[in-house]
């Protein structure tokens, strides 16, 4: 499958239109943005890095039978999804408080969350990704109320694979964004899961391994995510 045309590019990937209607090739570039695109870089072999850990977890994700996009690697930086008309919300599901909770709630950085707390924001750049409801999202057709529930619950069965798999890995994963669009009718897992989107702490010292590192310089991000990558038993070229 080729790269006809550049759909859309995103902050951190490209998707490219196929021969093919129902897929996309999503290239992983080295680009990297924190605070909605206010602090950027470009770092060599970040998207490789991500790349292979996305495809590891949508791989574990699809054997515990959750639908996901994810089709194949093609090469490096870039692998085939299904083309999803996304749901412009973001899920995001915090295990352990930290980032934009801490701040927003004054709930202290490392508190276990029991169960689960599970959020929505919008996603729109020129907005900041502002957090709304499930009012919101049935007023204004971003979700229905049925593909909320479905979302909700599909976050959470997520959750059940990932925080073990990353616990057995020595990691802590403390929070992450899901992004979910629609196949066919179908309720499909999009996006990406990689570090660029997830806090993972280590589990013994708290160090932390994700893009925490770049948001408060706190050492060589790619050094972090190889970390992620080898602790999961990801090879990487
Ligand atoms: P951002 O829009 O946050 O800057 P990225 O750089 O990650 O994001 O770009 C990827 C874009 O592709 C996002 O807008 C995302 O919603 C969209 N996308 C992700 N998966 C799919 C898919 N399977 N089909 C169509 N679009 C997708
Ligand atoms: N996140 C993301 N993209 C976004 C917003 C959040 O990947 O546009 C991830 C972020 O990396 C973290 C989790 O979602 O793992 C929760 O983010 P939070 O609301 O705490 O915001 P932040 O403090 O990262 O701005």
């Amino acid at each position: 499958m080729d790269k006809v045309k550049a759909l859309y590019k995103g902050k951190a990937k490209t998707a490219w239109e196929t021969n093919d209607p129902d897929f996309v090739i999503m290239e992983f570039r080295n680009d990297t943005s924190a605070f909605d695109g206010v602090k950027t870089a470009s770092l060599e072999r970040k998207g490789l890095v991500n790349s292979a850990v996305d495809a590891f977890i949508m791989q574990k994700l699809s054997e515990a039978g959750i639908a996901t996009h994810f089709e194949r690697r093609i090469d490096d930086n870039n692998v085939l999804v299904k083309k999803l008309d996304m749901l412009p919300v973001e899920c995001v599901v915090r295990n352990r408080a930290a980032g934009s909770i801490c701040r927003r709630l004054g709930i202290e950085e490392g508190r276990a969350l029991s169960p689960a707390v599970f959020e929505l924001f919008l996603k729109n750049d020129a907005l900041g990704d502002p957090m709304i409801n499930t009012s919101h999202c049935v007023t204004f057709g971003w979700a229905t109320q049925e593909q909320l529930a479905e979302m909700e619950a599909l976050t959470h069965a997520v959750n059940n694979v990932l925080a073990p798999l990353f616990l057995d890995a020595g990691m802590v994963l403390v929070d992450y964004k899901l992004e979910f669009g629609l196949f066919k009718g179908q309720m499909v897992l999009g996006d990406e899961f990689s570090p660029d989107g997830c806090r993972l702490w280590d589990a013994e010292s708290g160090r932390k391994l994700d893009k925490d590192v770049f948001r408060q310089d706190l050492g060589d991000l790619v050094e972090s995510y190889e970390e992620v990558a080898r602790r999961l038993g990801v090879e990487l070229p």
